[in-house]
């Protein structure tokens, strides 16, 4: 069989423009962590290509970037074949961030890092079932919608405590830690509460729930932080942000 063809490369401004971006989102990260005592190097910057071409990802790529996530998950798997197509599979980690519908739950099931937005009981049940039937292991992160808008998807953290021994109960589930949307606010300072409380839940699920006694409970990973709100969710202990419009540009 032929090789693919190349992937047509985005022209030289716009390569350089990504490269750019993805340097100042760096270095703001960077300065984020500093001014809460971290270490820049336990936070991984996930960049976020939804509705992007695949030129994009080669253009993050060439300038360092290692994980990148969709939300949904038939442009995550159209996205990964490209890669596969230019022998870059290796290089690239991927990240499924968005709401999963359930009769598409078979397709979460693929070479993924870590599934972001297990956002209801149904869901971990049936990956859990697709899991084993292809038998995989999932590394998940349940998320939480802690402002409690109608709008958002995730567990109320009340029923997040309720649930969670159901949840460890699916055993080709592993629950790496918690992921929240914040709300859209003008001034990020005020999704820094929600930011705050995420955290704290991860550290209440840590006693409640700890690894000597749950093998498949982890709970290390917070979730949280986009283009708008990432540097106060690094104040707060995000150890993922996903960012795509700081990187490549506002979305049509
Ligand atoms: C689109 C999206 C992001 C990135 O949003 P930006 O504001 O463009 O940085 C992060 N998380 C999820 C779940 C998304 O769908």
């Amino acid at each position: 069989m032929d090789p693919s063809p190349a992937y047509p490369l985005p022209d030289r401004a716009h390569r350089e423009r990504i490269a750019a971006n993805l340097a100042r989102v760096r270095a703001r990260m960077a300065a984020a962590a500093s001014r809460a005592g971290r270490d820049p190097a336990a936070i991984t910057l996930v960049a976020v290509t939804k509705t992007r071409p695949f030129g994009d990802v080669l253009a993050a790529l060439e300038a360092g970037q290692q994980d990148f996530g969709e939300n949904r998950v038939e442009e995550l798997w159209e996205k990964v074949h490209q890669a596969e197509a230019q022998g870059l599979q290796q290089a690239i980690r991927w990240h499924l961030i968005g709401t999963i519908q359930s009769r598409k739950s078979r397709l979460a099931v693929g070479p993924f890092a870590l599934i972001h937005s297990v956002d209801r009981p149904k869901i971990a049940r049936r990956l859990d079932r697709d899991a084993r039937n292809q038998g995989k292991s999932l590394d998940v992160l349940i998320e939480v919608n802690v402002s409690g808008e109608t709008t958002k998807h995730g567990f109320s953290p009340e029923a997040l405590m309720a649930t969670v021994p159901e949840l460890l109960a699916l055993d080709h589930l592993r629950y790496r830690g918690l992921m929240t949307m914040a709300p859209l606010v003008e001034d990020p300072e005020e999704a820094r509460p929600v930011f705050r409380r995420l955290r704290e839940l991860l550290l209440d699920l840590r006693e409640r729930f700890p690894p000597e006694r749950y093998p498949q409970a982890q709970w290390e990973h917070l979730s949280m932080g986009m283009t708008n709100d990432f540097e106060v969710a690094i104040e707060e202990g995000a150890t993922l942000v996903r960012i795509g419009t700081a990187i490549f540009g506002p979305r049509s």
